[in-house]
């Protein structure tokens, strides 16, 4: 149910989420719409009404369901088209708050539970609208109820106008009041405590969408250079009590710019997820932590790894490169790579980083295709 409305809102056009909140308001209003007539036929509710007011308030609903349906036809029509429908939009949004405004008006705010029916209206809106139309809707609204307030106040109009003291018996509603303003209160805890969690969960999901985003690398789907840093921090956070030593790997593609120049940028992208792939096959995950930290440098985090056991799984990725074979526009090639390892004991990643580099520099001034090893204070096993 939730991944439906999740993906029915994810994926709808501005028409389609408009002609929800049409959809969705319509049987409400028609609920209130009956219940409204069958008071009239009703003895004991019907001393408890105020015929006029009533009828009145039937006439405005019922322009408010013209409406819905003349705006349910448009936008029907429109549904599968992607372009904004900022008029409708506001439209939708005024003449459904518009509609439960009178609602709550007419039977009086604090003897109704109507303004809980407003609050579930508002989550629906900010779910199917902009804020910023939810929050026109808002003012104009609150505008008007301050305005009928203002005039209770002064006299000029009754308080709850629909509603007559037989409503009330000895203070207390009476029965068939008592039963509609408890089916308003639970229908509208239900509905909002409902869209409470469907919202939160929304958030989550979001959230967690956010943060795989923000570690992630775009092109080939690796971790990124912050979440790589993280890491790495972290790891040499937990040397501190455990004192195994974990070993950092930094990776460079040999001579990338040329497959750039003889392919094109776009080929390159291709080589660059392709490595990424030979990389996480070459490493154990999620133990070990592979990230691509810059254009085609690539980095390798083996927590609990000495240099020896180290020394394996780069030969292992090297030996995984050197087995593929890249095929572009019928043209195949052969790529290699070059390694700077340390291993490290509890020195800073910033002293580890830099002696890494030193060695993937060594390792290119050495022709290339080869890894250079040795601890952070430079000593080559
Ligand atoms: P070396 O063996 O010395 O590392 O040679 P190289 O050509 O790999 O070195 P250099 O650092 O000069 O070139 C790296 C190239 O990687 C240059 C840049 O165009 C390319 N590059 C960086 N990021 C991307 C990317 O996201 N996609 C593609 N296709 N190419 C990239
Ligand atoms: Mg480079
Ligand atoms: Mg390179």
């Amino acid at each position: 149910m939730r991944q439906t409305l999740d993906r029915l809102l994810d994926t709808s056009t501005p028409a389609q989420r408009c002609l929800l909140a049409v959809l969705v308001s319509v049987p409400w209003f028609c609920i209130f719409w009956i219940a409204n007539t069958l008071a009239f036929f009703n003895a004991d509710i019907s001393r408890g009404i105020r015929h006029d007011v009533l009828l009145a308030l039937q006439a405005g609903l019922s322009a408010v369901l013209l409406v819905s349906f003349v705006m349910g036809r448009w936008l029907w029509a429109r549904r599968k088209l992607a372009d904004a429908v900022p008029r409708a939009n506001m439209t939708v949004a005024t003449n459904i708050g518009l509609g439960y405004l009178i609602l709550m008006i007419a039977a009086g705010t604090f003897t109704s539970n109507m303004s809980l029916v407003m609050l579930g209206v508002v989550a629906v809106g900010l779910l199917l609208f902009s804020v910023g139309v939810v929050l026109r809707v808002i003012i104009l609204c609150v505008a008007i109820y301050i305005g009928q307030d203002v005039m209770i106040m002064l006299g000029w109009i009754p308080y709850a106008p629909a509603i007559t003291d037989q409503a009330f018996e000895g203070g207390l509603p009476s029965w068939w009041w008592s039963l509609w303003r408890d089916t308003v209160f639970y229908v509208s805890w239900a509905i909002i405590l409902g869209l409470i969690f469907l919202l939160f969960a929304k958030l989550d999901a979001l959230h967690l969408q956010l943060a795989k985003l923000s570690y992630t690398d775009v092109l080939t789907g690796l971790s990124n250079r912050r979440y790589f840093m993280e890491r790495l921090t972290a790891e040499s956070r937990r040397f501190a009590r455990s004192g195994t030593p974990y070993s950092l790997v930094l990776v460079d593609v040999d001579h990338f710019k040329s497959i750039n120049d003889r392919y094109g940028h776009h080929a390159g992208d291709e080589v660059l997820r392709r490595l990424a792939q030979i990389l996480i096959e070459g490493v154990r995950t999620p133990t070990d932590q592979s990230a691509r930290i810059g254009g085609e440098e690539f980095a390798v985090l083996l927590p609990d790894t000495s240099l020896a056991a180290t020394e394996i799984v780069c030969r292992r990725i090297a030996d995984g490169l050197r087995r593929h074979t890249f095929n572009v526009n019928g043209e195949a090639f052969h790529l290699t790579i070059s390694m700077g390892v340390v291993e490290c004991r509890g020195e800073s990643i910033e002293a580890a980083w830099q002696q890494a580099d030193r060695n993937l520099y060594k390792a290119k001034q050495g022709g290339r295709d080869q890894a250079v090893y040795s601890t952070v204070t430079g000593v080559t096993p």
